[in-house]
């Protein structure tokens, strides 16, 4: 069943298709920065089931210092709102925040495997579980 989602001035909207692989959230500090908040996460898609019923969200490229690749971020260029990631890295992949889904008990986020990546910089007042699948830095190399 198809899920929507979007920006918070409803410029971007998008429809789903399909569940998630899985949720990656990401406390690295450029993360930190491009969201405002204290880390990313980011819902992890195939780029095929995500379409746009508006125009397509701008995008910034960031080139990481960490494994010289490109990150294009996908932002609403009127209210800026995040709405997702593409990687160099994984080409098939697209991932949406997920503050921008409409609906917040989506069922297919239940249950998901979470996976905490570059836990070295997370806020020191942000709880991990333990019992979470978590990388210091990138799960791969
Ligand atoms: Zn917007
Ligand atoms: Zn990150």
């Amino acid at each position: 069943m198809a899920t929507n989602g979007g920006c918070v001035c409803r410029k971007i909207r998008y429809s789903i298709s399909g569940g998630p692989l899985r949720v990656t959230i990401c406390h690295c500090s450029w993360c930190q920065r491009r969201t405002g908040s204290a880390f990313g996460v980011e819902v992890v898609f195939e780029k095929n089931q995500i379409q746009f019923q508006s125009d397509p969200p701008s995008v910034y490229r960031h080139t990481s210092d960490l494994s010289g690749r490109w990150l294009d971020q996908h932002f609403c260029s009127t209210c800026g709102s995040n709405i997702g990631l593409t990687l160099e890295a994984v080409s098939s992949i697209q991932s949406i925040s997920v503050g921008s889904l409409d609906d917040q008990n989506w069922p297919e986020l239940a249950g998901l495997e979470r996976r905490h990546v570059f836990v070295r910089s997370a806020r020191q007042w942000s709880e991990i579980p333990n019992d979470v699948e978590q990388y210091e830095e990138h799960f791969r190399k």
